[in-house]
């Protein structure tokens, strides 16, 4: 399968000068998004992993069906305001001001094997501050996986000594 063929670019979006990847052509093909889950998958080559961080929102759905192939847990991370329960979180800087992720206090013990997922790695910033806050609650990072990677933005320089991995790479 060509992954390509269900990325959508979509010019100026969120704003002007900006070329989105769309991935929801993707995800409503059944095979596309089977083929795409085991595609990430095969990325671990059968490490074992505890639990599984998706990132809000677009890391949410192969993070979880991840978790279900790797009989491991799923934890979300958030944008600020929205997990119920006690909370760690960290900032991270946009091209304007600053934004920060959350995640619950108690979602990872120390020395669960974690992988991280998320849709996108562009500048890293995201993946960066979510690699804080599972090292923070003393959660080993085995791997940071994408389905898609701008190399052009140099994201994984920001993830030094982890083991970054991508599907598709522009
Ligand atoms: P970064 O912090 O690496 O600059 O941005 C990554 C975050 O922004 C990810 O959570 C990702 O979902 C989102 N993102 C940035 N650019 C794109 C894009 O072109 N397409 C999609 N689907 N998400 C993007």
């Amino acid at each position: 399968m060509d992954l390509e063929n269900f990325i959508r670019d979509i010019k100026d979006f969120p704003k002007e000068g900006i070329v989105f990847k769309d991935i929801t052509p993707l995800l409503k093909d059944a095979e596309a998004l089977k083929n795409t889950k085991e595609a990430l998958l095969e990325l671990l080559q059968g490490q074992k992993i505890d639990k599984i961080v998706g990132i809000e929102s677009r890391g949410f759905f192969f993070a979880t069906l991840l978790a279900q192939e790797l009989n491991a847990g799923f934890i979300p991370v958030r944008k600020p305001g929205k997990l119920p329960y006690d909370r760690i979180s960290e900032s991270y800087e946009l091209e304007y001001g600053t934004d920060a992720l959350e995640m619950h206090a108690d979602a990872i013990q120390k020395g669960d094997r974690v992988l991280i997922h998320d849709d996108v790695l562009a500048t890293g910033g995201t993946a960066e501050a979510v690699c804080k806050l599972v090292e923070r609650l003393g959660g080993e990072i085995v791997q940071c996986n994408f389905l898609i990677e701008l190399g052009f933005l140099n994201g994984r320089e920001r993830l030094p000594g982890k083991d970054v991995k991508a599907l598709l790479t522009y």
